[in-house]
């Protein structure tokens, strides 16, 4: 199997493990696709890891040009932007490009919208993304005038998106935007949710432009996109952008093409991803053999969220099994970690956790659960999951049934204490994903 990661710091938000591994479902590859949190400062520590853990991964914030230095090759285009998106890894090669301008170009063609010699783009904003797409409408002849609040640092860029294309380029402020434009590309976070109320600039100014591009997608559409709507417009809002430069990584990674059937699959299911938007992440808990990890991975796929798995998380930040962090360190000591996990997996959306058998044996673990999450409980009798247990074989706690059952009657309490709710998944995993998600709908 491969695996494919994005590294990053905020991470958990990511919809980049959602979109690969729908891909990969798509397109029957055996991978997988997970998101590393990685605050700059780990970066050097980590980055030989990285290499041998994975086949390729994506950097975003804030690790597009801090990763530059660690790489063995970096492609023309990502060396001039000094910004790496996508990295492929091959052996102890680490091959840098950036698929950033590419996911914005695509987007564009799909709307029928082209940048030509000496059209008028107007970019507001200067940070990031600006530069990339600075970049882009600069190598296809385009003037540029970068609109923004902070005009020395819109000048640096403006001076260098000059030497390195040869594109004419003017700053301006805000309030200050005169012309008419063939584009005009939204690049601050100005109307991002929750601020979905705000836009950066007058609808004088986008009644400017032939055509528009917010690269925000939550919401789906902007104040800006619908002003543009109303007026009109071609508009563009930037998930698609998004999704194009995801594709054009599984380009680079794994030779895969997509067409126009897919294309539409996947912006669909981001976007099912961000209407659907819980107050809270998703903690499956309940006893060994309940099912959580077999019955959240389905949940989350339905849910177009991501899967963590606590006990696997755990591991891997210790580098051992469970039983060994048990025989060496004890029990407390595996609970404190199971805290740490929880609290890291508290933040960000659309996360689906399976846990393990014994988390609400902790008072702390059960207070997280049901402050930070919704928490269900898999309530299944303990006869069944005997029965379960002696088919797997690898169930040891089973192999002393009076001890099991005795544990069983300690925790049970416990669980229905932490839960939001309980289901009894009798019917299989299908029909109770489904009272899952019904119970979910009246929680939201
Ligand atoms: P960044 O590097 O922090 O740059 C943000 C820019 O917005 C800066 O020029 C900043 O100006 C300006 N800005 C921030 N708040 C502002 C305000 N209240 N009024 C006016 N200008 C303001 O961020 P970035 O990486 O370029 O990301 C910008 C946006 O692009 C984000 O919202 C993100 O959602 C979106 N994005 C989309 C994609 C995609 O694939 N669709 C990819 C990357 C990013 P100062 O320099 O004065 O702070």
């Amino acid at each position: 199997m491969k695996h494919f990661a994005v590294i990053g710091s905020p991470i958990a938000h990511s919809l980049s493990p959602l979109l690969h591994n729908e891909i990969f479902r798509m397109k029957n590859k055996n991978a997988v696709y997970s998101a590393v949190h990685m605050p700059p400062e780990k970066l050097e520590k980590e980055f030989k890891r990285l290499v041998t853990d994975f086949d390729g991964f994506n950097c975003t914030i804030p690790l597009k040009q801090q990763i530059l230095p660690y790489l063995s090759q970096v492609s023309s285009s990502a060396s001039a932007l000094g910004s790496v998106n996508t990295v492929k890894i091959d052996g102890e090669k680490t091959l840098g490009s950036s698929t950033d301008a590419e996911g914005f170009l695509r987007s564009l063609a799909k709307h029928n919208i082209d940048i030509a010699k000496d059209n008028e783009v107007l970019i507001i904003g200067a940070g990031g993304v600006a530069r990339v797409i600075a970049h882009a409408c600069a190598e296809k002849g385009a003037r540029l005038t970068f609109a923004v609040r902070n005009k020395e640092k819109a000048k640096a860029l403006a001076a260098e998106t000059e030497k390195l294309t040869g594109a004419k380029t003017a700053v301006c402020g805000l309030d200050e935007i005169k012309g008419n434009f063939r584009l005009i590309v939204q690049c601050t976070p100005v109307g991002m949710y929750p601020n979905s109320d705000a836009c950066p600039v007058s609808d004088e100014v986008i009644a400017c432009g032939e055509a528009v591009f917010d690269t925000i997608y939550t919401p789906l559409k902007t104040k800006f996109i619908k002003t543009a709507e109303k007026l009109g417009k071609k508009a563009v809002g930037g998930l698609e952008m998004l999704v194009f430069q995801g594709l054009a990584s599984e380009e680079i990674w794994n030779g895969l093409t997509f067409d126009s059937g897919d294309e539409i699959h996947l912006l669909k299911t981001l976007e099912w991803a961000l209407d659907f938007s819980p107050k809270k992440n998703i903690a499956l808990i309940g006893f060994m053999a309940s099912g959580k990890s077999s019955l959240g991975k389905v949940l989350a796929q339905e849910l177009r969220f991501n899967f963590v798995d606590t006990d696997y998380e755990i591991e891997k930040a210790e580098g051992r099994k469970i039983s060994e962090i048990f025989d060496i360190n004890g029990e407390e000591y595996f609970r404190k970690a199971e805290t740490e996990t929880l609290k890291r997996f508290s933040h960000g959306d659309r996360l689906v956790l399976s846990t393990g058998g014994g988390i609400i044996s902790a008072p702390e673990n059960a207070e997280l659960l049901k402050r930070d999450f919704i928490t269900v409980f898999l309530d299944v009798p303990f006869e069944t999951l005997k029965m379960r247990a002696e088919r797997s074989c690898e169930r040891p706690l089973f192999r002393d049934v009076t001890a099991a059952k005795e544990l069983f009657d300690r925790r049970y309490p416990l669980y229905k204490n932490a839960a939001d709710f309980a289901i009894t998944p009798s019917e299989g995993i299908v029909k109770a994903v489904g009272e899952i998600e019904e119970k979910l709908k009246i929680e939201n």
